[in-house]
């Protein structure tokens, strides 16, 4: 090896050793009579010292050398007089007798340290320099930290990781795919997966049992903020399992990965129906680090006078505790708040729940402080709280009403970043309704089984049917999600004809499915998990591109290698495609 130790190892007991490092420049200090380089590599930052007094050319030829250089020293492990306790090694330095460039370096776009002067777009471009910075690769050994974990524990509980194929069949449902034209099959397509959903069914008709895999996955989606047009699953399937098995399945990953890669011991995991959740919290992922249930007010605020309450089909609210000291402007503010476009609340009511026991409410010329009262009550809210009330359609109230929670939660700091609250939340709708196209879609996939006893409602009534489906929450962040699943015929050609699919429509598309559950399909369920984002969760941040080695920007490109990019027209000839531009 070109080197006998790393620049991350060497402490003070090692002094008096002669050792040989390799590394990239990372800055390099001329005080006079010394020059100091610290010399970096993945594993560390050491500090060289070359003296000018006792060997000149050397600390010469250190001055001439430029950052990033890739550079092999030789020298003895000295004490340093000059500790530097932020350092692993900053007990220590090297007094350099060789240096050897090993390659050349032109000075690179932005600084490759903690704090960088590149912005986004820049460091992206030459991802690979920014890979070189800690932040970066500490989140990239998170993740294979991650990684690594899962496999160890599906692996003990009996799971086998089997590769799916990634050049599969366009289907309708679901996102947008991305296709692949096929050269040998002309006018035909591949399409990229946007999950082995079909696949790991069929491993279940296989008889695999437990399946999993951490695998990429394709959506076309238009991009949002935080989505990449290809992510990472950790996917698994399971046979002969209840919702429950397969709950406490990935219960025990959760745990597993919270104590190995996070060093927390306790998680606990509560489980809260879809509906629960939208009644209690407005969202079906709500964030549980913290209180401040809604509570409705229907039946106490109706009849007295107040237009806006009356004419409601919901008004509902939460008590924010401490907060009744703020200001007419503050509340002001607040209102809109609610107001702005993006929560679409038509207004904020009030209740200050003063600290010698009277009300101060915005709707005082309605209700009695009795009344007041008795809303309080209902919040069991204390001296000194603040209520705050929407009134509304149901849906859009309850949705304003769980941005404002989660807006008084983080200026309350009520969501501790060092605090984990885990989620199952179950029961979901099977079916949503679509005004546009005036039909239902499946809310999960179409391959999720009915709740047994909702099973007789899919002719009744489908938008009543609840789906035997589940997703992970953390700290208001949807981890994953799965179901058990369909494994009979009838049944799945049931969902397909009230999804809108004809006999021949579903045939087409799912016929090998269907076919498969003809030959001794198991009962299987399983689910699938975002890895990227509980990378990023674990990693405590917002965005999963920080734990993607070479991510797409906000537009979907890739501005390192310049992709997606034009072909040329031989290429596309074999492909059998013409391209139309909009002016031909
Ligand atoms: N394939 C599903 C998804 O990608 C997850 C599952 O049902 O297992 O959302």
């Amino acid at each position: 090896m070109l080197r006998t130790h790393t620049c991350g190892e060497l402490r003070i007991k090692d002094t008096g050793k002669e050792v040989t490092l390799c590394g990239w420049l990372q800055r390099a200090r001329d005080l006079g009579g010394m020059t100091f380089i610290d010399l970096r590599d993945r594993y560390g930052i050491t500090q060289l010292a070359f003296n000018m007094n006792t060997n000149k050319t050397l600390c010469t030829q250190a001055r001439e050398l430029g950052r990033e250089y890739v550079l092999q020293i030789t020298g003895k492990v000295t004490e340093r007089s000059n500790k530097n306790p932020k350092m692993l090694t900053g007990d220590i330095e090297i007094i350099v007798s060789e240096v050897k460039v090993l390659n050349k370096a032109q000075t690179p776009p932005f600084t490759i340290e903690e704090d960088t002067d590149g912005g986004d777009e820049l460091r992206m471009k030459y991802r690979y320099l920014d890979i070189r910075r800690e932040v970066v690769r500490r989140n990239l050994e998170l993740r294979h930290r991650m990684a690594l974990e899962t496999r160890k524990y599906l692996h003990d509980q009996q799971f086998i990781e089997v590769e799916t194929p990634v050049l599969i069949k366009s289907t309708p449902e679901g996102a947008r795919d991305f296709m692949v034209p096929s050269r040998m099959h002309a006018g035909q397509f591949y399409a990229l997966p946007q999950s082995p959903q079909t696949f790991k069914q069929l491993l279940m008709v296989g008889g695999l049992d437990r399946y999993f895999q951490i695998v990429k996955c394709f959506r076309d989606e238009d991009l949002r903020a935080d989505r990449q047009p290809e992510f990472t699953q950790i996917d698994c399937e399971m046979s002969f399992v209840t919702r429950d098995d397969v709950l406490e399945t990935f219960e025990g990953l959760a745990k597993h990965l919270f104590k190995s890669v996070k060093g927390v011991d306790h998680v606990e995991f509560n489980r809260i129906s879809y509906q629960d959740a939208m009644r209690f919290y407005g969202t079906d992922k709500p964030d549980t680090r913290f209180g401040m249930r809604f509570e409705e007010l229907n039946e106490l605020t109706k009849d007295k006078g107040f237009k806006v309450f009356d004419n409601a089909e919901l008004v509902v609210g939460i008590c924010t505790e401490g907060c009744a000291e703020y200001s007419r402007k503050q509340l002001d503010a607040l209102t809109e708040w609610v107001q702005r476009p993006q929560i679409g609340a038509k207004g904020l009511v009030y209740v200050k729940y003063n600290p010698d026991g009277s009300f101060k409410s915005s709707v005082d010329k309605f209700f009695k402080q009795e009344q007041l009262k008795s809303w309080a009550d209902v919040f069991s809210a204390r001296p000194g709280d603040l209520l705050l009330i929407l009134a509304g359609d149901t849906d859009a109230t309850r949705k304003a009403l769980g941005e404002l929670r989660l807006e008084m939660g983080r200026r309350l700091e009520l969501r501790d970043p060092d605090m984990y609250a885990c989620l199952w939340v179950t029961d979901f709708p099977l079916l949503e309704w679509d005004e546009e196209t005036q039909r239902f879609y499946a809310m999960h996939h179409p391959f999720t089984s009915p709740i047994r006893e909702d099973i007789p409602l899919l002719d009744k009534d489908p938008g009543k049917v609840r789906a035997n489906a589940y997703d992970m929450v953390i700290n208001g962040v949807e981890i994953g999600g799965g179901s058990i699943r369909i494994f009979d015929r009838p049944l799945q050609e049931k969902m397909f004809e009230v999804l809108g699919f004809t006999p021949k429509e579903a045939q087409n598309q799912f016929g090998f499915l269907m076919q498969a559950f003809q030959f001794g399909a198991p009962p299987h369920g399983g689910v699938a998990f975002g890895f990227d984002r509980w990378c990023a969760l674990f990693g405590g941040s917002e965005t999963i591109r920080d734990y993607i080695a070479f991510p797409k920007n906000n537009a979907g490109r890739d501005v390192m290698i310049d992709s997606p990019s034009p072909v040329a027209p031989e290429q596309l000839k074999e492909l059998h495609l013409k391209l139309i531009t909009h002016n031909s």
